[in-house]
């Protein structure tokens, strides 16, 4: 089966306005996770349309700590993941929010009507540390990844080291990225990061077991079940 565990949705105020549950199910591979930056709240529609088309939905976020690094949270159970995005909403700055000039962020239904423009400003840093969120996501029952690690946000490129903490998988773009995270022991996996329809699925991991739900195929991935096409 094939995984794309990074995919915007039309609340990312950097993704197109076309990322909507019934456009996204129809480019989607078998498992696609929804990670809005710093908000789970598109998700729930998400989940009803995937669950129509029998595919796979993982519930998830791209959170921005302090130190301008993005990581993932990846959650079995909507409950915990709308929970965490409660708390990050707290830690986001407390500024006007100006559509015209940092995008639009769309709440959208099941059947991608248009519901209500969200005003809390999601594509700014959080107040927390890495290892501020990274303790958010676990208490939650959820799994830490470092994003894109070497790109813009991404740890090796913010920080030019893994700090010592309990995240375990990182998301890879390329071969070469793939050789520093696995001599730094950690499981790679690969996403799209996608903010446009055809970008769905261009970059995507493989899990050879066949799963039925989140919950499994989150067991599976952090036992290093889920593999990247650099993965001999
Ligand atoms: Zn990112
Ligand atoms: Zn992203």
């Amino acid at each position: 089966m094939k995984c794309d565990l990074h995919v915007h949705s039309c609340l990312s105020p950097c993704a197109d306005l076309t990322m909507v549950p019934n456009e996204v199910v129809k480019y989607s591979p078998d498992i696609l996770a929804i990670c809005d930056h710093n908000s789970g709240e598109n998700v729930l529609s998400f989940l009803k349309v995937f669950e129509n088309h029998s595919k796979i939905l993982i519930p998830g976020i791209e959170i921005q700590t302090i130190e301008d690094v993005h990581i993932l949270g990846y959650f079995d159970k909507i409950e915990n993941l709308l929970k965490v995005s409660k708390i990050i909403y707290e830690h986001l700055p407390k500024i006007s929010y100006d559509p015209e000039k940092f995008g639009y962020q769309l709440k959208v239904d099941q059947n991608d009507k248009f519901i209500s423009l969200e005003t809390t400003p999601l594509g700014f840093p959080t107040d927390l540390s890495i290892k501020e969120v990274t303790e958010i996501i676990l208490k939650y029952s959820g799994i830490p990844v470092y994003a894109h690690i070497s790109r813009k946000f991404g740890v090796l490129y913010q920080l030019g080291i893994f700090p010592d903490l309990n995240i375990h998988i990182a998301e890879v773009t390329n071969k070469e990225e793939y050789l520093i995270a696995k001599n730094n022991k950690f499981i790679s996996i690969s996403s799209s990061d996608a903010h446009f329809l055809n970008q769905i699925g261009k970059r995507y991991s493989i899990i050879k077991d066949k799963v039925k739900n989140a919950k499994e195929f989150l067991s599976f991935l952090i036992r290093g079940k889920v593999k990247t096409i650099w993965d001999s």
